[in-house]
């Protein structure tokens, strides 16, 4: 079936946090969107608004399994994977195959559609990395076998199939490297340390620091990654990585002190074991996406972490 639009995009992982921003984005720029999800960690609730727009379609799918569409598909957004620390080490098998066998199913739709694709990748393909910032072209320092492996590999393995579709059977697909992304639309039990401290601090209960709070991490706010998304899909060179976050880097103990400060809680702080491999320094070297593609991510932590305070308190007054 040929569908009226030029533009029909496939939108894995849709009903989660970054899926439902990103599809709500494509409709409004008059896209037909299929949001395709598990609901593993995504929710119907984010999506709701959605199901009434004549150019969204939802289908329940794991994408583990095959995907057969009777309809043209111009792009594939593969964003399907849990990507909380806590989430995807809960069936770590599950997790990987995801990843690989997932990412090799989308692919697979890809060629047959001829459609465009767009990998989510992460920063976690540089594990705990020994370079700093991490330019595309490090390699990383994974460990295999530990409890972040099942997502680290998987993700590396992912990025290999897209490179090898790609080379070998000439479809044109993208890759980013996405740096730790927060905002409205994270669960309350997502386990992320942004969501993790602001609903405790709303709840004025203790926020939990892991280890001493000296290692860092570099957040970027959903609206900036979600012009990234786009405009790697629309310009991006095929089988060429792209980190997409934001380059200000903060430790932990930094940011615990801003969400105290901003929701003005009377929280406490205290420190639990750092988990395993939890990398120490993370901060994207986004030179290539903002050189080359001219996207650069604008939201500010401060401003960024207001309005994801207003939407936790608005879920939280009306649960
Ligand atoms: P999320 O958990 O909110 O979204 C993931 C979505 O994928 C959920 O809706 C979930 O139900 C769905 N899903 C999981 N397994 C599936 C399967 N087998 N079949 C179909 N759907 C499945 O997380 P998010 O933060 O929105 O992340 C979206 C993507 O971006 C993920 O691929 C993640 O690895 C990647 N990413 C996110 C970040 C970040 O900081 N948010 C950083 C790096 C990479
Ligand atoms: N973290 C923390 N308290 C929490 C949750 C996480 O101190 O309640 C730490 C975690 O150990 C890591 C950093 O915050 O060093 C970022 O963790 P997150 O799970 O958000 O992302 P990732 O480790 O995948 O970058």
């Amino acid at each position: 079936m040929k569908l009226n639009s030029d533009n029909n995009v496939l939108v894995t992982g849709g009903a989660g946090f970054l899926g439902s921003h990103l599809c709500e984005r494509l409709l409004k720029s008059g896209m037909r969107v299929t949001c395709l999800d598990n609901f593993d960690t995504g929710r119907k609730e984010n999506i709701l608004h959605l199901l009434e727009d004549q150019l969204f379609t939802f289908i329940k799918h794991d994408i583990r399994e095959p995907l057969e569409l009777t309809y043209d598909v111009d792009m594939i957004y593969n964003l399907a994977c849990p990507a909380s620390p806590p989430h995807y080490q809960l069936d770590p098998i599950y997790t990987f195959e995801t990843s690989v066998l997932g990412t090799r199913n989308l692919l697979r739709l890809a060629v047959d559609k001829q459609a465009k694709f767009l990998q989510a990748s992460t920063s976690e393909v540089y594990g705990d990395p020994l370079v700093h910032p991490q330019p595309e072209n490090y390699w990383g320092n994974v460990n295999t076998i530990g409890v972040r492996s099942c997502y680290d590999e998987g993700k590396r393995a992912a990025e290999t199939l897209v490179f090898d579709y790609s080379e070998q059977l000439g479809v044109d697909a993208k890759i980013v490297r996405i740096f730790n992304t927060y905002g409205p639309r994270m669960r309350s039990d997502d386990g992320r340390v942004v969501s993790n401290f602001i609903v405790q601090a709303l709840q004025n209960i203790d926020l939990t620091i892991y280890g001493d709070g000296e290692q860092t991490r570099s957040f970027c706010f959903y609206t900036d990654l979600i012009d990234g998304f786009i405009t790697v899909m629309e310009k991006g060179r095929k089988a060429t990585p792209y980190n997409l976050g934001n380059p200000d880097e903060f430790t932990m103990k930094e940011l615990a002190k801003l969400v105290l400060e901003q929701t003005e809680s009377n929280s406490s702080i205290i420190y639990r074991e750092l988990p395993q491999d939890d990398p120490k320094r993370r901060n994207p070297d986004i030179s290539l996406a903002k050189n080359v593609l001219g996207w650069t991510p604008e939201t500010s932590l401060e401003k960024g972490l207001m309005e994801t305070i207003k939407y936790f308190e608005s879920v939280t007054s009306s649960s």
